[in-house]
């Protein structure tokens, strides 16, 4: 929040502060991992809670002078336990990807195997990437996509996991626009005797308003970060059964974090509420029927769509067919007041620094109230980007640019966000 006290105190942090509202503002937000939270979980945020060390658990501090620190870490905790229905939550995570490295520290020893998604095929850096911890820590092993359907394949996972042989199952993508059979991975992990984990750090609002299928009842551990579709403040919690409390627990602290951030677990307790408020539930079921829509809108275009559609928050589009690589489409659609990311395709055949896809996603969007008819704006807005924002040789064409700019920042001040936030 821009006031008086930071424009004096830090004027030029406040200019640069001012133009990312004035950004946030005026632009659409198509990346499926952002949100905007709410003022209530900014607040928070921004609160006095920032000023305390709080090392330990409620009733268990390694400071002094926690008594209302721990009111706040239990009702976060109880609130998520509620909205989740888990029989233990830990609300300290600083990110998804420490509640990872959490996890695996409560249910791994370093050398074990983990079966996961690829990053490649839809899966996040923390499950075993060879660039990442958890690929240096552990022996990974990854399921993919059924090459002919693009989807999981149960069938085909179970094959995996029969001759891997991993202590750890990892259900959970950053870029799957399907549902994920979370009972099936229970049977299959039950089958080899593996441990199973849901990361749903994209998915979890959607779980949360029971729009997607629940994992709780069918994890040990289930990961999630509270920044994404659940529209809290940047952050992470874990969720386990009861049998694993102590060891996710001892895990996070002292195992891989020490202070936690006071000032956003308060925000975490915030986002909880919001997320068992009526409207909630709705608004996940919209996101759900804008993503839908944006695909179609997409699909009339001449788009190609992995998997054909989507279930979810987010689509991946395939651009092979339109000559243009992800990181220009996604810049050319930045020009245009249009903010999505580049993504692998499954298979993709470029880097990860071009790739072939863009994944646009729909929570933004939603939070700003706009429904289907928006959504099927936005799509031709995107084809008109990609089929005329640019010469075939990389170079943009303005003019298009610029119209669609300013079509873009009309639909933005009709949908407004931060209104009453102070520049
Ligand atoms: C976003 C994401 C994470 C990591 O979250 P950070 O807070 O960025 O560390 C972990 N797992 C999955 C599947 C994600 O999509």
């Amino acid at each position: 929040m821009i006031n008086r006290t930071l424009r004096q105190t830090d004027p030029e942090l406040a200019r640069i502060l001012a133009a990312e509202l004035e950004r946030q503002k005026t632009t659409l937000m198509l990346i499926p991992s952002e949100n905007y939270a709410s003022r209530a979980v900014m607040a928070a945020t921004g609160s006095i809670f920032t000023n305390k060390y709080a090392e330990g658990y409620p009733g268990r501090r390694y400071y002094n002078g926690c008594e209302y620190y721990d009111q706040l870490e239990q009702l976060a905790i109880d609130r998520a336990k509620r909205l989740f229905g888990a029989d233990h939550v830990n609300v300290q995570l600083h990110t998804g990807s420490q509640a990872n490295m959490a996890a695996y520290w409560a249910l791994l020893k370093p050398g074990d195997k983990i079966l996961a998604m690829s990053v490649a095929q839809g899966g996040h850096l923390t499950h075993g990437d060879k660039v990442n911890f958890s690929g240096q820590l552990y022996e990974t092993h990854f399921y993919g996509l059924d090459p002919e359907t693009d989807r999981l394949n149960y069938d085909m996972v179970a094959e995996q996991a029969r001759e891997v042989r991993p202590r750890l199952i990892i259900a959970g993508a950053s870029a799957y626009p399907r549902i994920i059979d979370f009972q099936r991975m229970r049977e299959i992990a039950d089958e080899v005797g593996a441990y199973l984990m849901a990361d749903i750090a994209h998915i979890v609002g959607l779980v949360a308003a029971e729009v997607h299928p629940d994992p709780v009842p069918y994890c040990e551990v289930v990961t999630s970060t509270t920044h994404k579709t659940l529209r809290g403040p940047r952050g992470a919690l874990i969720m386990c059964k009861e049998k694993w409390a102590t060891a996710i627990d001892r895990a996070v602290f002292p195992g891989v974090q020490a202070g936690p951030l006071m000032q956003i677990i308060a925000a975490k307790a915030v986002a909880f509420k919001e997320a068992q408020e009526f409207g909630f539930r709705e608004y996940q079921r919209q996101i759900v029927r804008n993503a839908q829509a944006l695909a179609n809108s997409l699909l009339e275009e001449g788009f190609t769509l992995v998997t054909g559609g989507t279930d979810n928050h987010l689509m991946l589009v395939d651009l092979r067919n339109k000559g243009i690589t992800g990181r220009l489409a996604a810049d050319l659609m930045e020009m245009a007041g249009m903010v999505v990311n580049k993504n692998l395709i499954p298979n993709d055949p470029l880097p990860p620094t071009e790739t072939s896809g863009i994944r646009p996603g729909t929570p933004g969007l939603t939070t700003r109230g706009m429904k289907e008819a928006e959504m099927h704006q936005i799509g031709k807005w995107i084809a008109r980007v990609i089929h005329e924002g640019h010469d075939g040789q990389g170079n943009p064409n303005e003019k298009v640019l610029a119209q669609v700019r300013q079509q873009v920042r009309e639909l933005c001040e009709m949908f407004p966000i931060y209104e009453d936030l102070e520049a």
